[in-house]
């Protein structure tokens, strides 16, 4: 199958017909954002070996790929409506690959009520490079962004953490297989409803993606606050402890993990009751982890009150 049999087969049939994606037909797709509405642009980009392991199925490289866009998105409270596609193909990229890869797209676009609008396609590189960019739309001004915590506000997370951590460590036989953990790595869900609730009651939001207190230290910065975070109120699964047990050195260790793609975002104590509600309706643990203060940095805290020294937060490229 060379690129335009690639194009035919396998993509044609995740796009529409007409606008946006024109069949794909067209050098570009047309988009018109509903009246209202500020479009959100993400981009992510993957490659083999390095975001995930060579041997994940196609299916689900592709809602990896997907999802961390759609984080992105949830972040900001904006709706996804599509994504553009750049597929570099390594030399184990064939046609069942590419066949498992859209069904994972496709299943995907059902579940999130999206399309794919365009893309490019190539080849010549050793391994696999997938990039992947989506839109969104949120009502005009009024997407969450890093910006916008103040002293007073509580600091809050959604789900769990350090999950996805610990499964990227099953897949590779570093700790017993649990499918559990494997799969909060490999579909993670992007907390797309949780972020288009938190619009007019969230001061500031951030996806977590490189390590829950990384991310957490960006949010500050981009706010020019500070926080107290409280170790003992970071909300961590069942199964997520039975592998860590209770030493407090683990628990940092789940806290410096990425790719668990939760929220983590400020409230007004106002808004606290706000909190409850979304909480309910989506059937959505969130948790109150710490404070925002006046300052500079992230300091955390134990259940004596005690500081503890953080020395690594997250991941990060070019180190
Ligand atoms: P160009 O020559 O301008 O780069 P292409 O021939 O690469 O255009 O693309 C033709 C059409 O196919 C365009 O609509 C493009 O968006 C779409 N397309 C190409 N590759 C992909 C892909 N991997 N996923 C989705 N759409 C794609
Ligand atoms: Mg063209």
């Amino acid at each position: 199958m060379d690129e335009f049999g690639i194009i035919e087969t396998i993509f044609r049939p995740l796009a529409a017909k007409g606008a946006p994606a024109f069949n794909l037909e067209n050098d570009t797709a047309v988009y018109t954002p509903p009246k209202g509405h500020d479009l959100v642009l993400t981009k992510d980009a993957m490659i083999e070996g390095v975001h995930y392991p060579g041997n994940l199925k196609p299916e689900d490289i592709a809602k990896r790929l997907l999802r961390a866009n759609l984080s992105d998105l949830a972040a900001a409270g904006a709706k996804p409506v599509g994504y553009l596609l750049g597929i570099m193909a390594g030399a184990t990229m064939d046609a069942a690959w590419l066949k498992g890869f859209a069904k994972g797209l496709r299943e995907d676009q059902e579940k999130f009520g999206i399309s794919l609008f365009g893309g490019d396609t190539t080849s010549g590189s050793k391994t696999t490079c997938l990039s992947l960019t989506a839109l969104g739309i949120v009502p005009t001004g009024k997407a969450l962004t890093r910006k916008g915590a103040k002293p007073g506000d509580l600091l809050c997370v959604s789900g769990s953490i350090g999950d996805a951590g610990l499964g990227l460590q099953s897949l590779q036989d570093k700790i017993p297989a649990n499918p559990y953990l494997e799969a909060r790595f490999k579909t993670p869900d992007p907390r797309v409803a949780l972020g288009r609730s938190l619009i007019g009651v969230a001061g500031a939001a951030i996806d977590i993606s490189d390590g829950l207190l990384a991310d957490i230290t960006h949010l500050l910065v981009s706010s020019g606050v500070a926080a107290e975070v409280y170790l003992y109120e970071i909300p961590l699964s069942r199964e997520a402890l039975e592998v860590v047990g209770k030493p407090q050195d683990r628990i940092l260790e789940l806290l410096a993990g990425g790719d668990d793609y939760e929220l983590a975002f400020t409230v007004p104590k106002a808004h606290r009751m706000a909190l409850g509600k979304i909480s309910r309706t989506l059937d959505l643990p969130i948790s109150v982890i710490g404070e925002i203060k006046a300052g500079k940095g992230l300091t955390l805290f134990d259940k004596n009150n005690k500081k503890v020294a953080v020395k690594n937060t997250g991941y990060r490229h070019f180190k």
